[in-house]
């Protein structure tokens, strides 16, 4: 249920109205939009509505949201969110661009792959200290000896870091160093990771898992959000299909769906989407094309000798030429390359 409550409203009157709503058994979350002021009611009973709500001081309205997910959902927030993170801005008419190598695997790698990504236009680093692989013999990353060079590679760039955790133990220790935190594919219904990630109050990079519906997405988001923490990004990564040319197939209706149900950002990953670097910058176009808010790539200084999704990762030339052409198609969709707010 949300509360349309009048901009003016004064804090006494708004805490009378959340008081009445914990007593029914509500959790409550204050909205701010551009254009009003919302308490999103959630919580077990959603269907039993305070008799006098409709009355009190400061309530304009009281409205049942009809999808599944509620904070998530442009019925309660119509307005865009933006997501800021030192450097870097998702949503609100701009295009962002976050790179950086699958896995961290040594010092002068990653500032190698971090200052070639700065030159070229990303305002975020990605890349993984703690990986979670298919194979328990592979790669599983340089854990927090990771963690240190994702902070040298902020220091000496500025870029804001994106980094994935995968252990609900891990969560504090990654939110040190990372700027977004990333819940990758394979952890989007990690139900006590979801919850642990809510708990902080820093932007989460959420993608979509190999065979989550749309709305299976936006409920995981929906967890991260119940638990207070109001700055989630979607990422399509593609999803599974009988399809063997590529590693996944990007769904570009996911992204268009995502914008139109939820007020939150969306970004495409099209590298994990394609799996390998040719398909990466059509991929990358026709996401944009669709509304995303911005891209995450892979980028890696030798991906030939890459320790983990070297065929998908683009070298600092392939990059370049990519940011190119992002640059050259996107007044054609009225939109500006976000530059870090450096003017
Ligand atoms: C990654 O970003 O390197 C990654 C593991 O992605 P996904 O979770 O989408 O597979
Ligand atoms: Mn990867």
């Amino acid at each position: 249920m949300i509360v349309v409550m009048d901009l003016e409203v004064g804090e006494k009157e708004l805490q009378a109205v959340e008081r009445v709503l914990h007593e029914y058994g509500y959790s409550c979350h204050l909205i701010r939009g551009e254009k009003r002021l919302v308490i999103g009611a959630v919580g077990a009973k959603q269907t039993e509505v305070p008799p006098a709500l409709e009355t009190m001081p400061g309530v304009e309205k009281v409205l049942q949201v009809m999808q599944p997910f509620k904070l998530v959902s442009r019925e309660v927030k119509p307005d865009d969110t933006v997501v800021e993170a030192g450097t870097l801005r998702v949503g609100g008419g701009v295009v962002s661009v976050l790179a950086g190598p699958c896995a961290v695997e040594s010092r002068t790698q990653l500032l190698d792959a971090a200052r070639a990504v700065k030159a070229f236009g990303a305002t975020a680093l990605r890349g993984g200290a703690f990986k979670p692989r298919t194979s328990p013999y592979a790669f599983q990353g340089l854990l927090e000896e990771g963690l240190v060079y994702l902070q040298e590679a902020r220091e000496k760039t500025g870029l804001a870091v994106v980094t994935e955790v995968i252990n609900p133990v891990d969560v504090e220790l990654v939110a040190e160093t990372a700027d977004v935190v990333q819940i990758g594919a394979r952890n989007m219904q990690n139900f006590p990771l979801l919850k642990e990630v809510g708990q902080l109050r820093k932007p989460v990079l959420l993608k979509r898992g190999l065979s989550a519906t749309v709305e299976e997405w936006l409920m995981a988001a929906e967890y991260i959000m119940s638990e207070g923490n109001y700055q989630v990004i979607l990422c399509e990564r593609g999803i599974r299909t009988f399809e063997t040319y590529t590693r996944n197939t990007l769904d570009v209706s996911a992204i268009v769906l995502a914008k139109q149900l939820s007020h939150l950002p969306v970004i495409a990953d099209p590298s994990h989407a394609g799996g390998h670097w040719r398909l990466v910058k059509p991929l990358a176009l026709a996401s944009l094309a669709a509304g995303a808010d911005g891209l995450i790539v892979e980028v890696h200084p030798d991906p030939a000798r890459a320790l983990c999704d070297g065929k998908q990762s683009l070298t600092p030339e392939h990059f370049a030429e990519l940011m190119v052409y992002v640059e050259k198609f996107l007044p054609v969709l009225g939109k500006k390359l976000w530059h870090g707010g450096v003017k």
